[in-house]
């Protein structure tokens, strides 16, 4: 119940224990001062006026105010207390299922009550279910501004909530640090800002405050936006400062000789992003490269291509992929390629011991291997590189933080870093990319290799699995491969387990006289590669598998990929594993499997899948599905997201705080430390790295 007659817990002075309130506080991140003011409340309430019963109508919720003419409890059909409350123009019933002696004696007879709450028509008569309500006299005022309230929890009552922002409001230095002319014209300042909307007056439309056009949260927007904006012109500035080793590309050098010997001629945009990322490595300041193009577009060849830019300028270059399975492939494809050129290339993963592996990491140290392909073992400490010029992850938006320290420790004692180029086929939309990845430079495969067939995608219901096996059946006959997808069930990689193996068993029996095999997490390398070659080669007719295929597999003739329980993926996931067919110049199909029923966003998904093949629709519309924060991943963003404004919504602002970045760390690198601290605190420094 939320009662306003309840004491509230008042924030308690300096104690050495903390409060369960206190605890709660810090666990959201609100400590200083500023933190709490900037704790925007949800939604508000309107305590500055009475509404008389008769001109009050049912549905609207109002603050009435009378006297109690009758207060029972009643035991049917639930324990309740029921209230009488009558304001000389009509009554209404108040009914509180849960209530304490004390509410009962606020609620007695004769007392003068006001209340708030939703008035609906009920056939005894009007009442309100658990309005807030407190004891009050003839004279007692009403509130001047709109009550705020905030997103409150069991461990933080509303009440103690309202008072810590209220002191926090009236302490925290709101005094303006962004000169006006870096400030939009028609903004509030800060303060006015804040002090309105925790308490905006009566008189406010309520339309302009709940979709947040209104100056004030406008302001709040920019201010967000711009010191987001300027810890990433901060963190590219630092990085422009560091100083990486220049990788020219020769004449008649290594990359032009794989440029000859590959099998088939770059497309218009390999070949532009190959020359984007060429011009990086020359410089002498460390690449910070993103490299997105959709599933197929062919961006290993474009790493080998970069690579042999940096073995061609003397140095070593390093490949790491997410997972064995996409290491190895890598590795098989780049031996294939640039062995015969005379490049010494090493294979390095954490699943290798003994022997082989001090082997790798002889040829590593020595500089005898000048390509180094694997998992992110390849950065762990004990690797030590002769001389890393180029670190390239191959199905990563951005490294981790803590990857690229580790990365810079390798050339350390040089004063070097390493380029980076990042590979990723989930491209970001752009308003996300100006945000996130403002320090980022971004080259973009726009278009596929020639003579791919458009992927058919179909949605069919668990129930006409029999039917989906016979197309298998179909389809392997015809010499074709392919892919049986089972979903990753967070909870239990057992269940998981079990579900792929029973689908295995049933596909088995009835494909007899094809070879079907079975991959998941949990096999030991050896044993995937070993799967994974047969299926490659086409000894295999059909893989089931867990989403361990999910990035980068690249097997031309397997033609048809069935995804089980499609509706528990994720979108740009579904999309990542369609993209392991379609490769080859057959027509493919995909079929998503699901069964019902289906969860509205589920439904989207799915809608999205059929509806196009195009990599960047399909991150658009996961965007608008997941929003920014899941998006991303926590994690991978290594940024703090934005809590006031809205990437769709409000692409100008992010324009508008760009430029006034800019200038701000031109002409204010004062006025703009002052706002990153203000707003960021210490997490600024998560955008660095
Ligand atoms: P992704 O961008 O998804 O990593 P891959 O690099 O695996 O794509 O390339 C997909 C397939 O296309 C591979 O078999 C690759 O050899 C082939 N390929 C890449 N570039 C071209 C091209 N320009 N012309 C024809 N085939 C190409
Ligand atoms: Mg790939």
């Amino acid at each position: 119940m939320q009662a306003m007659s309840s004491a509230p817990d008042s924030p308690p002075a300096a104690k050495r224990e903390k409060s369960a309130p206190q605890k709660a506080l810090e666990k959201l991140g609100l400590v200083r001062d500023i933190d709490l003011a900037l704790h925007l409340p949800l939604r508000y309430e309107d305590e500055t006026r009475i509404t008389r019963l008769a001109d009050a109508r049912d549905g609207d919720t109002v603050q009435v105010e009378g006297v109690v003419t009758d207060s029972q409890v009643s035991l049917r059909p639930r324990r309740q207390l029921v209230v009488t409350l009558d304001d000389g123009s009509d009554t209404v019933r108040l009914r509180f299922f849960s209530f304490y002696p004390s509410h009962q004696k606020t609620l007695a007879v004769g007392q003068r009550i006001r209340a708030r709450g939703e008035l609906r028509g009920g056939f005894l008569g009007r009442e309100m279910v658990h309005p807030s309500f407190k004891a009050v006299t003839p004279d007692t005022p009403l509130a001047e501004a709109l009550t705020p309230v905030y997103p409150a929890s069991a461990q933080l009552p509303q009440a103690y909530l309202r008072k810590a922002v209220g002191a926090a409001l009236a302490r925290a230095d709101l005094s303006e640090v962004l000169p006006p002319e870096v400030v939009p014209p028609g903004l509030p300042t800060l303060r006015e800002a804040l002090h309105f909307l925790h308490h905006p007056s009566p008189r406010v439309s309520l339309a302009t405050l709940e979709d947040r056009s209104h100056p004030a949260w406008l302001r709040l927007k920019f201010e967000e936006l711009l010191a987001q904006q300027l810890s990433q012109l901060q963190a590219q500035r630092e990085r422009a400062r560091l100083q990486a080793p220049p990788l020219r590309a020769e004449r008649e050098g290594l990359h032009e000789r794989l440029l000859a010997a590959l099998p088939f001629r770059l497309t218009e945009a390999q070949r532009r992003v190959v020359e984007e990322i060429a011009q990086d490595l020359a410089r002498p300041q460390p690449m910070h490269r993103l490299l997105q193009g959709d599933v197929g577009s062919g961006k290993t060849v474009v790493a080998a291509l970069a690579a042999a830019v940096a073995v061609g300028a003397g140095w070593q270059c390093a490949l790491m992929a997410t997972t064995e399975i996409l290491a190895e492939q890598h590795f098989r494809k780049l031996v294939g390629w640039l062995e015969p050129l005379g490049v010494g290339v090493a294979w390095l993963t954490g699943s290798q011991k003994g022997r082989a592996r001090r082997e790798m990491l002889e040829r590593v140290a020595s500089g005898a291997a000048s390509l180094v392909v694997g998992t992110h073992a390849v950065i762990q400490d004990q690797v030590e590189f002769a001389r890393l010029g180029l670190a390239i992850i191959d199905e990563q938006h951005r490294f981790g933080v803590q990857q690229r320290l580790q990365l810079r420790q390798k050339l350390q004692g040089r004063g070097l870093e390493p380029h980076l180029l990042m590979m990723s086929a989930t491209p970001i939309p752009r308003t996300l990319a100006m945000t996130y990845y403002a320090d980022l430079d971004v080259s973009t495969i726009d278009e596929l290799p020639p003579g791919r067939m458009p992927i058919v995608t179909k949605v069919f219901s668990d129930a006409r699995r029999a039917e989906v096996i016979e197309r298998i059946r179909h389809e392997v006959g015809q010499g074709r491969q392919v892919y049986w997808v089972c979903p990753l069930i967070e909870e239990s990689e057992k269940l998981d387990l079990q579900n792929a193996t029973e689908t295995h068993a049933q596909l088995s029996e009835a494909l007899s006289g094809h070879m079907v095999g079975l991959l998941h997490g949990r096999m030991p390398p050896a044993e995937k590669a070993a799967v994974m070659s047969l299926f490659s080669q086409g000894q295999m007719s059909v893989l089931v598998s867990t989403t361990v295929i999910e990035v980068g597999v690249d097997v031309p003739n397997a033609s048809l990929m069935v995804i089980e329980h499609a509706e528990r993926f994720g979108l740009s996931q579904l999309h990542q594993l369609r993209g392991r067919v379609g490769r080859g110049a057959v027509a493919s199909v995909c079929v998503l499997l699901y069964t019902p029923p289906l969860s509205d966003t589920g439904k989207a998904r799915l809608k999205a899948m059929v509806e196009t093949n195009d990599g960047f629709e399909i991150a658009r519309r996961d965007l608008e599905i997941r929003g920014p924060g899941e998006f991303l991943g926590a994690r991978q963003s290594g940024a703090p997201l934005l809590r006031f404004a809205d990437l769709q919504e409000d692409a100008p602002w992010v324009a508008r705080a760009r430029s006034a970045a800019q200038l701000l760390l031109e002409r204010h690198p004062q006025a703009a430390a002052a706002h990153v601290a203000r707003w960021l605190g210490g997490r600024s420094e998560y955008l660095k790295a």
